[in-house]
């Protein structure tokens, strides 16, 4: 079931190891890049330096993270952040006040809340469209839009959305650009960019750092006008991450091509036993025949994450019981690291979207979020099982 995907992107592996990392760019021939802590770097005659300044324009160890992440991405330039909102913050001042952004109705949390609580009072007009219908997309637009934003799949609701068709709607509108989150899938399974998409965002947080170590955010662009002026804000915004953490992502990406394939057949084996499981109501995955949309997603990706959300039967009560009896899976938010993680989105990463759009989404009390992480597949489907026993008990 994991075939019918598209083919894996060429050289990936080979780019996750060697883009940016090229030893003869130290003095020392170092084939680990160094953690540079420097904050300034000695200038020859004033204005003449060799590329760094100061560390918050740029960073040696920042530098050689950010070709890696445009390698990966398939982009000419990539931009790092102290978090995925920081970059979120940056994409947006690239707008005005007066101009409009269309989100997908299905979005992290995190971004529900800034668009809704700090962009809109702040003179930017935030529309949520239900974006898996190019009919609504087209409807929303005005000469106002500026930005749609878009995730693929969705959280927590795993919608999956047509890239090429939203970035050939924003694009007979002119100026109008194509943001695409891209944390769920990491660079390894989807290439927003080769599908049209202006931007491509990713909270590294997640599966590019994939250690559950590191706090950060990425941004990939191939018109050097967004560059400039991403690379503009990005210093004088200031919400630069540090060099240490630079150092921990840099890593992280050298296993990420070997961690997603494991991901994704732990997670398949998962959603194939929650879906026989007789106290699972529903599961939404999209690497399952059964999802709505799981051709779409064999179109535009190479493989899935290790994402599941799914209805456990009963009510609130059997979902706290089940999250509370789980031993190999954590009860945490966050997803995309190495550990299995379980949480309950009403209560925890998507408390903060308004109740009655919460339940209009299907976000209810008895829905799970998994994200399945690279212990031994037995063990995983056996804490699952006795942990759905124990909830009903
Ligand atoms: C975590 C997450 C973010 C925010 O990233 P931070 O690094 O936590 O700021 C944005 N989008 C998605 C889909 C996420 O999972």
């Amino acid at each position: 079931m994991e075939r019918g995907f598209l083919p894996p992107f060429p050289h990936f592996a080979t780019r996750a190891i060697h883009a940016g990392q090229d030893p003869e760019q130290w003095r020392s021939g170092a084939v680990v890049p160094p953690i540079s802590l420097s904050t300034t770097f000695k200038q020859r005659a004033p204005g003449e330096h060799a590329g760094y300044e100061y560390s918050r324009s740029g960073n040696p160890t920042r530098d050689c993270l950010e070709k890696a992440v445009a390698a990966l991405d398939g982009a000419k330039y990539s931009l790092a952040y102290s978090s995925g909102l920081a970059a979120l913050l940056n994409i947006c001042h690239l707008l005005k006040t007066g101009d409009t952004i269309i989100c997908m109705d299905d979005v992290y949390g995190g971004t529900n809340r800034y668009f809704r609580r700090i962009a809109s009072e702040i003179g930017l007009k935030v529309v949520f469209v239900d974006c898996t219908k190019p009919k609504c997309l087209e409807a929303a637009i005005t000469p106002q839009t500026k930005l749609i934003w878009i995730e693929t799949p969705t959280n927590p609701m795993m919608k999956v959305i047509d890239i090429r068709a939203c970035a050939d709607e924003a694009h007979k509108h002119g100026d109008v650009l194509l943001a695409v989150d891209n944390t769920f899938m990491s660079p390894y399974f989807q290439c927003p960019l080769s599908l049209g998409a202006d931007i491509c965002m990713n909270s590294a947080t997640k599966y590019l750092n994939g250690h559950s170590d590191v706090v950060m955010g990425l941004v990939s662009v191939n018109r050097d006008d967004l560059y400039e002026r991403l690379k503009f804000l990005q210093n004088s915004l200031g919400a630069i991450p540090s060099a240490f953490d630079c150092y921990l992502c840099n890593r992280g990406l050298k296993t990420l091509p070997i961690r997603m394939k494991q991901h994704f057949h732990n997670a398949l084996a998962v959603a194939q036993f929650l879906e026989s499981h007789s106290r699972v109501e529903k599961v939404l995955f999209p690497g399952l025949p059964s999802h709505p949309q799981h051709e779409l997603m064999k179109r535009q990706c190479t493989g899935c994450p290790g994402m599941i959300t799914f209805y456990i039967k009963g009510n609130l009560k059997h979902a706290t019981a089940f999250l509370k009896s789980l031993k190999v899976f954590t009860l945490a938010e966050s997803l995309g690291g190495y550990e299995s993680l379980a949480e309950h989105p009403a209560i925890m990463t998507h408390a903060s979207v308004p109740q009655e759009e919460r339940e209009a989404l299907g976000i209810t009390d008895t829905l799970i979020r998994l994200s399945v992480g690279l212990e031994d597949e037995e063990d995983l489907l056996a804490d699952l099982d006795q942990a759905l026993k124990a909830a009903f008990a």
